[in-house]
């Protein structure tokens, strides 16, 4: 295995470094008090004006569209190992520097889609503006009434009425529809109930505007809301042409399993630089707070801490880049069972050091002087958003038990 950057990975990453300590943490509490004023005048899920401004710069330094390996330049694409490190320094600032980069999920994951599954009329309506940068996404799979960890469970109804798709269901947590700038979803519904379980589902592009679409609330996380929200929405009689079907009639679960395993890699890339941040954080702190004659960091337990999350983030961060190199050689089948793993040790990993590292902050560790907090919650819900711990843990062991007969 070889998890060595590219020349040209290894530029980008110069060039990230520097762009996050010249604009992206400076931004942190910039973005912080937009947010609060802008809650102030009802407009919690409008983007903070600064957001905009680190795109910007982003772009204008190069460092735009980082996941999508070739989409732009088929010549000088990245790796998904190239990559990872570079996911790795976005995570540390999760909150923005994902987004000025036009990384964030969900809109990764669906761009994804639209280039390996869109029309070329999609793609010029939707996928083009979403790598500009222009607009965001949304993709709606879980639904209230069933247990959306098992997708065949998905209720949704997709109906053939002419030329025309009929949408009638219930979803939630759906993230990133309550901002303004949230213009399209990718919707998984049932367009045949009585198919083969993994071909019942479809994909349709429905556009938030659609007569029907109703968001019903955003939902909190820990009582907070996220700045683009996780909604419930409901569709009643949503009308949309047939040209908005994604791949094909019955092609809704391959396509989902095509998406979520780049998306999820992404999601464990990014944890893995929140434990970084959080661990150095940990150690800052440590040094520098006195407590009972001398600094924490004297402290057997507090360096046994420290130690035992450097530990984990280097267990971690190997079975990232494991599973990316094995994407890159072999394609995203054959890195299943790994997507599977590293979804479960990543934030698992990054949960115990955030907690280690909030603890270690006393009362300071909770409050939103640091970036701790906010991400403890981010990663607390990552062991349900992508599907839950014990489905991919049942994937891992499914995977273990068929090298054996009889399983
Ligand atoms: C912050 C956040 C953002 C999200 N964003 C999106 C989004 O943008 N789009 C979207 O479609 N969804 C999104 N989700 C939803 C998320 O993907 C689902 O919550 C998740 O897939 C679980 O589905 P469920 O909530 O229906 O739980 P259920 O399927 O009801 O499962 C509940 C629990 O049952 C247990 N369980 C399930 N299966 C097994 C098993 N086989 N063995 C043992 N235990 C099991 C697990 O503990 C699981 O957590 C988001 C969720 C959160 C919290």
């Amino acid at each position: 295995m070889d998890f060595a950057l590219s020349e040209r990975a290894r530029d980008h990453l110069g060039r990230l470094q520097d762009f996050m300590d010249s604009h992206v943490y400076p931004a942190e509490r910039v973005y912080a008090d937009q947010r609060r004023d802008l809650r102030a005048e009802g407009r919690e899920h409008h983007v903070p004006p600064v957001v905009e401004e680190l795109k910007v710069e982003a772009r204008r330094r190069g460092l735009w569209n980082l996941f999508l390996p070739g989409i732009e330049d088929p010549a000088h694409g990245l790796s998904v190992t190239d990559y990872a490190s570079l996911a790795e320094v976005t995570g540390r600032s999760p909150l923005l520097a994902p987004e000025a980069t036009n990384c964030a999920a969900p809109d990764t994951g669906n761009m994804e889609v639209l280039h390996l599954f869109g029309t070329p009329e999609q793609k010029a309506r939707w996928l083009r503006p979403l790598l500009d940068g222009e607009i965001r996404s949304a993709f709606a799979m879980t639904e209230p009434d069933v247990a959306s960890s098992d997708a065949t469970n998905i209720s949704t109804r997709i109906e053939r009425d002419g030329d025309h798709y009929v949408l009638n269901g219930r979803k939630w947590w759906i993230t990133g529809t309550a901002d303004p700038r949230c213009k399209i979803m990718i919707v998984m519904g049932k367009t045949d109930p009585e198919g083969h379980p993994y071909r019942q589902q479809s994909m349709v592009l429905v556009p938030l505007d659609a007569p029907g679409v109703e968001i019903v609330r955003p939902l909190p996380v820990f009582g907070y809301q996220d700045q683009h929200g996780h909604c419930e929405i409901t569709f009643t009689d949503v009308r949309v042409p047939m040209d908005n079907l994604v791949g094909t009639e019955g092609g809704g679960f391959a396509i989902a399993q095509a998406r979520l395993g780049p998306g999820r890699i992404h999601h464990c890339m990014r944890a893995v630089g929140m434990a970084e941040r959080a661990l150095e954080l940990m150690c800052r702190r440590a040094l520098s707070r006195t407590a009972f004659g001398g600094p924490l960091a004297k402290q057997g337990v507090v360096r046994a801490q420290i130690a035992e999350s450097r530990m984990a983030i280097e267990q971690a961060r190997l079975l990232t880049l494991k599973t990316a190199w094995l994407i890159d050689e072999h394609g995203v089948q054959a890195a299943r069972s790994e997507v599977a793993a590293i979804k479960v040790i990543a934030p698992r990993i990054a949960l115990d050091v955030v907690d280690r590292a909030i603890q270690l902050h006393g009362g300071a560790g909770v409050s939103d002087d640091t970036p701790l907090a906010e991400m403890w919650a981010g990663l607390r819900t990552l062991r349900l958003a992508d599907g839950p711990d014990e489905v991919h843990v049942r994937s891992v062991a499914r995977a273990e038990l068929g090298r054996y007969p009889g399983a």
